[in-house]
């Protein structure tokens, strides 16, 4: 089984905080659809023959795209691969695309499932994250599409806005709740260099809450979410029974990937590719028939790391019995000296031969995380 993932990289205006690629000339969009046919055809080895059982459309803005061009990229997606019929199909949408007409439309594709990209209820954080749309506007989409038959819904949500407080953030919370969507991503926000939200930042314009602040709105996530009822199956990621993300989950335990459009990231065991960041570039190659994608070669120490950074993030953890397996006696020894700080003050917990990060855990996963990764240095020094 395996994903394949859709990038659209049109936006209709930048939000401050944003460095996925995207552009707002929809000008290339006829170009742009015919070159990812073209890249899929290309690439359409990638997987091996293997069957879709999850189909991503991200962003970018996927929802500025129409019926008709879905209907384009659809129809030689199920011309290329093998597609699983129960194969999970998610669009990722903007509240202010959502209209009652566009649902309708959607509702003739193959989507099944939908994530919208709310980021606050709360019009004032609308405005600094320079989002277009307003709360009101956020709760009417997610209505919408529930009243229109699309059950499976995830929302995201961002906190550690400047100045938020844990009420504020609660109150977020609580509308989403209250909306009862059935999978929530909840992502910190960070100040990644290049966008405005960094400059702002370097300027001094505005200043980042401080850790407490960012410990306290994270704690309040996860009981307020697990107190609810659901899951918290991933760092960021939480969802009613049966509802986990499978396209995200994928990437999390290591199944293979193709990933399509400028900037799009493919995985498939045996290596990591990505494609040129520039529409032009991807447009202009991918018509040629020349290739606009970076390879890297997996060697075991890579997939080790990769292995500890995946499974970390998820409720699942990592087993020293599957590192033993996979990757060595070298590793699994080195992993176990590594650990051993961590289990011994309840950072980590152990289930069988799983490891797990515990609440405390949670809150520094950056740091365990980095603990357990294999350097080239390690060997050198003999340690
Ligand atoms: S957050 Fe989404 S809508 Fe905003 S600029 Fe980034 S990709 Fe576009």
């Amino acid at each position: 089984m395996a994903g394949l993932y859709i990038h659209v990289p049109f936006c209709k205006k930048r939000c401050v905080y944003c460095d996925f690629f995207s552009s707002t000339h929809l000008s290339y969009k006829d170009a742009y659809l015919s070159a990812v046919v073209q890249e899929m055809t290309l690439r359409q080895d990638y997987l091996a023959g293997e069957t879709l059982d999850t189909i991503y459309w991200g962003g970018g803005t996927p929802s500025m795209l129409t019926e008709a061009d879905f209907e384009q990229v659809f129809e030689a997606v199920y011309r290329l691969f093998p597609v699983k019929e129960d194969a999970e199909i998610t669009l990722e949408v903007n509240p202010d695309d959502i209209t009652p007409d566009y649902v309708s439309s959607l509702c003739r594709l193959p989507f099944n499932r939908i994530s919208i990209g709310i980021q606050s209820f709360n019009d004032e954080d609308l405005r600094f994250l320079h989002r277009r749309h307003t709360g009101r506007q956020a709760i009417w989409a997610a209505q919408l599409c529930t009243d229109r038959g699309y059950g499976n819904i995830s929302i995201d949500l961002m906190y550690g806005l400047p100045g938020q407080t844990p009420a504020r953030w609660e109150q977020n919370l609580e509308e989403a709740l209250r909306l009862n969507i059935v999978h929530l991503s909840a992502y910190h926000l960070i100040y990644e260099e290049g966008t405005l939200l960094y400059r702002m930042k370097k300027d001094k314009c505005i200043q980042a809450v401080d850790e407490d602040v960012s410990l306290s709105l994270f704690t309040l996530l996860i009981d307020r979410m697990t107190d609810a009822g659901y899951r918290h199956y991933e760092i960021s990621n939480f969802a009613q029974p049966g509802f986990l993300s499978l396209h995200n989950t994928s990437y999390w335990t290591g199944k293979k990937y193709l990933g399509i459009g400028p900037s799009a990231h493919s995985y498939n065991m045996e290596s990591r590719q990505w494609n040129v960041s520039s529409l032009s570039l991807y447009i202009k190659n991918t018509q040629n028939g020349t290739s606009c994608v970076e390879t890297e070669k997996l060697n075991i120490h890579n997939k080790y790391n990769e292995y500890i950074l995946t499974g970390l993030r998820t409720q699942w953890g990592i087993s020293l019995s599957y590192i033993l397996t996979k990757f060595g006696e070298e590793k699994y020894n080195y992993c176990k000296m590594q650990v051993k700080r961590y289990t011994d003050t309840g950072i980590l917990r152990i289930y069988d031969d799983r490891l797990l990060l515990s609440r405390n855990g949670l809150f520094i996963s950056d740091v365990v995380m980095s603990d357990l990764l294999w350097v080239d240095s390690y060997t050198k020094q003999g340690i």
